[in-house]
């Protein structure tokens, strides 16, 4: 619904406009020495994920960091889960995944993951697909981690390809 604001709200919203700029004003500075490093570069990870679990994702990033040459991504398993850079223990819902059916094990968003809780040898193999994704690689139709549907713990062609 839209609605034409009154003069009146409108020089309200003017008012609470300047109050935020003024409070930011003085930090801009900051920001901008630290390169506007606005978020957490931590993934915060469910604190219901088992150790073995938790091995299993650790792995499963590392070895997609390592091929695409990017820093292991920093994961503390301390919640919460509903913030920035989460990985949550849940299968997600099927709506986000049609093109496999809706049957996904994973799934991230911009800056929220989640796992469905699986046998270790599984869960490593959702996590590097997952985290290939944060490191900016997509789908292809080849086998290989980047396929929709991998089932290997593999670096074939295809994803080395997604690289160039
Ligand atoms: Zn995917």
């Amino acid at each position: 619904m839209f609605q034409v604001m009154s003069p009146r709200g409108a020089q309200w919203g003017l008012k609470v406009l300047l109050w935020i700029a003024r409070r930011l004003v003085p930090w801009f500075p900051f920001c901008f020495l630290l390169a506007c490093a606005d978020e957490d570069p931590k993934w915060h990870g469910d604190t219901a994920f088992t150790a073995e679990e938790r091995a299993a994702i650790e792995e499963g990033a590392a070895f997609t960091a390592a091929r695409v040459g990017q820093p292991m991504p920093v994961i503390v398993w301390d919640g919460p889960i509903d913030g920035e850079r989460s990985i949550k223990r849940e299968k997600p819902d099927p709506k986000l995944c049609p093109e496999i059916g809706g049957n996904c094990a994973g799934w991230v968003g911009t800056h929220h993951m989640l796992l469905e809780p699986l046998q270790p040898d599984q869960l490593r193999i959702v996590a590097a697909h997952e985290f290939g994704h944060t490191f900016g690689l997509v789908h292809h139709d080849a086998p290989g981690l980047m396929s929709p549907t991998a089932a290997v713990f593999e670096w074939t062609q295809a994803d080395a390809d997604e690289l160039k």
